[in-house]
């Protein structure tokens, strides 16, 4: 049965305008079962002829038939299927991958068929066959050219093919390695195996069966040894195969991909760690961006919970407003009959005039600078900010400007550690207040630390530490929620009466309800979120061209590798898969480092500055997600450049 059949084949290689016709004119066919030599001078056009049939080149003319199927009809993926189930290869130059095992060498091909049961067991056994079960776990560089050659064949074997193309298989071996691969071959005929050998040297051809002779592109004889003791031909039907139908992927393949993957990234330890610099980095952004998003958010919630919603703060308006309203000799500075006024408003529950200041505070030999505020006794119910050890002070300690001090918590450790603070005598700005009082921890609201600070009586602050008087803030307290609206306009009213401000000096005084105040810190932690964004975005892409770059490296370094696992039978898509799995694995590790950068990072920005990090699952998934399509959107050139490569150019790439 014709297993092969050319006809009128030729191949033309162009470079530049010269033409060099390798193949003129050539008709032959395969038997099943044969063992065929091709002989000739070196140039003469084996190899040429070696490529056409094993699917690796195509024919500039003539048919080129496996069992009666024309070949130039097949799909680069059908011709993948051919190489790897259909045809063995045998190289001069071995070709074996220097960094696997002898073993991991013979299961390459079996990697791209999708007949992948048992695929240790079935390489350990054809390296049994080839005399080599005791070097399964050898690199190629620590076997000598004879039992590298024999892997070769172990691994040609290991998709059970219909054929053997060996294309000078004992040309780099000694003539007794040379004569072994010979034994093995002549073997393997006997048992069945089409074997197709090409070679220069007269007394390996003598071993086939049938002798071709090739002179300049053409055949020159084609004969037959009568003597040559026949074997049973193997009989595969093509069918059986199912070369026409398409493969079927599944994880093993991939699975497959990602150690191959992690032995070149961990292979390549500091170039990996480089190409993955930008992806950490952005990852990181990222994962901070939405952290600081999350916490700011979370403690504008908590800051509304604490002080009710139901507060409106009034403060004098903007510095221009009021500098051109202090020249016309208006009143705009809130005073506390302007509170006391407020008070009278219905729906207003309360009121809490305040003034704020800065402090130096001297206890023995500490020294600590920090927020005054002059509050009265109200501030504790309306911002919920009872004392949590001594007590707050009272009205009558207010009106008598008594120098009385309550400490936050920051204040607290920077002056007295762990020492008790209630009772002892304080100095802010060198005047002396007894300490009565610890206030509640608020920690870290968005932007500042709200521990650090000390309250006193209004009156204390007014007279005899600001010298101030008029106030800085009043927060009134409404009844109810409904009430705001009203309450707020008529406060509006009342200020501007008293004031007697013209309607182009209305905004000399502004008036806030709380959702106002966090929504302005909420724009701040946008802008910053927006800040991290770009950084993450232009890091994420240039960390993205980085691993292409190097992708593009590797792909140039491994051209020969691409060549050899297409002449084993790898699709496009194959080595495609392969290479975006490596670069998907860099961004991996990249976004994986990265989480753990914004952990840190997070942590310094929480610690340091107070400010509340939140990071939450979701945004460890986003990040993920993001690193994964960097890979892929980066990768995806390189990996077609690989996936295009040509094999018979790749192999020979030096
Ligand atoms: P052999 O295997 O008998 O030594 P080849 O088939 O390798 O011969 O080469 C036949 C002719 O084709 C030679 O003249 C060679 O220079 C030329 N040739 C082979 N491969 C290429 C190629 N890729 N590009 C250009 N010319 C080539």
């Amino acid at each position: 049965m014709k297993l092969l059949e050319a006809e009128h084949l030729s191949r033309t290689y162009r470079i530049g305008s010269v033409e060099v016709r390798a193949l003129r004119d050539v008709s032959f066919s395969v038997h099943s079962g044969e063992f065929v030599a091709i002989m000739g001078p070196s140039g003469s056009g084996k190899s040429t002829l070696m490529h056409l049939l094993g699917f690796l080149d195509h024919p500039d003319g003539g048919v080129l038939r496996l069992m009666g199927e024309d070949a130039s009809r097949l799909s680069e993926e059908q011709c993948a299927f051919l190489r790897n189930r259909v045809i063995g290869f045998v190289f001069q130059q071995f070709n074996l991958m220097p960094r696997s095992t002898a073993l991991e060498n013979v299961c390459l091909p079996l990697l791209y068929s999708d007949d992948r049961k048992n695929d240790l067991e079935r390489s350990g056994e054809m390296l049994t066959k080839v005399g080599l079960a005791d070097r399964t776990g050898h690199r190629p560089n620590e076997l000598s050219g004879g039992q590298q050659q024999r892997v070769a064949i172990a691994r040609a074997l290991v998709t059970r093919p219909l054929m053997i193309l060996a294309d000078e298989p004992t040309g780099n071996l000694d003539s007794k390695s040379g004569r072994e691969i010979m034994g093995i071959l002549k073997d393997l005929h006997a048992q069945g195996m089409t074997v197709v050998l090409v070679t220069h040297a007269e007394e390996v051809a003598r071993e086939a069966e049938r002798i071709v002779r090739m002179h300049d592109g053409r055949i020159i004889s084609d004969e037959k040894r009568p003597d040559f003791r026949k074997s049973p031909a193997l009989i595969h039907e093509l069918e059986d195969r199912g070369f026409l139908r398409k493969k079927k992927y599944n994880y093993k393949e991939f699975l497959e991909h990602f150690r191959q993957a992690k032995r070149v990234v961990l292979g390549n330890k500091l170039r990996s760690f480089l190409s993955m610099l930008g992806v950490l980095i952005g990852v990181a952004c990222v994962i901070t961006m939405l952290a600081l998003g999350r916490g700011a958010g979370e403690s504008i919630k908590e800051d509304l919970a604490r002080m009710g919603s139901n507060l409106l703060t009034v403060r004098p308006g903007s510095v221009k407003v009021r500098g051109a309203v202090l020249e016309a000799g208006a009143a705009t500075r809130l005073r506390l009959e302007d509170a006391r006024a407020i008070a009278e408003v219905p729906s207003v529950r309360r009121v809490g005039p305040q003034v704020m200041g800065s402090g130096q505070i001297v206890f023995g030999d500490k020294n600590w600078s920090t927020r005054v505020m002059g509050v009265t006794p109200e501030y504790a119910g309306m911002r919920n900010q009872e004392p949590v050890t001594g007590r707050f002070f009272t009205e009558e300690e207010n009106q008598g400007r008594q120098r009385v001090v309550l400490i936050g918590r920051t204040v607290r450790d920077a002056l007295f550690g762990n020492d008790e603070p209630i009772g002892e005598t304080i100095k802010i700005n060198r005047v002396n207040f007894q300490v009565i009082g610890t206030l509640m921890p608020l920690g870290s609201s968005a932007f500042r630390d709200q521990d650090d600070v000390v309250v006193i009586p209004l009156m204390t602050a007014m007279r005899r530490l600001t010298g101030k008087d008029f106030l800085d803030q009043i927060d009134v307290e409404i009844t109810e929620l409904g009430e705001m609206p009203a309450a707020q306009e008529a406060i509006e009213n009342l200020l501007i009466r008293r004031h007697r401000l013209t309607p182009d000096h209305y905004d000399s005084f502004n008036i806030r309800n709380f959702a106002d105040i966090q929504a302005a810190m909420a724009s701040t932690t946008r802008t910053f979120s927006i800040l991290l964004g770009s950084v993450a975005a232009i890091s994420l892409i240039v960390g993205g061209i980085g691993i292409m770059n190097i992708m593009l490296v590797s792909v140039k370094e491994r051209t020969r590798e691409i060549g050899l696992r297409k002449a084993l039978g790898a699709t496009p898509r194959d080595i495609m898969i392969q290479f975006l799995v490596e670069a998907v694995l860099i961004t991996f590790l990249g976004g994986l480092a990265g989480i753990f950068l914004a952990g840190a990072v997070s942590w310094l920005i929480a610690t340091l500055a107070r400010w509340k990090m939140i990071i939450t699952v979701g945004s460890l998934f986003l990040a993920f997600a993001f690193s994964a399509g960097v890979g892929i959107l980066f990768g995806l050139w390189p990996a077609k450049q690989a996936a295009g490569l040509d094999p018979i150019r790749a192999l020979r790439y030096e």
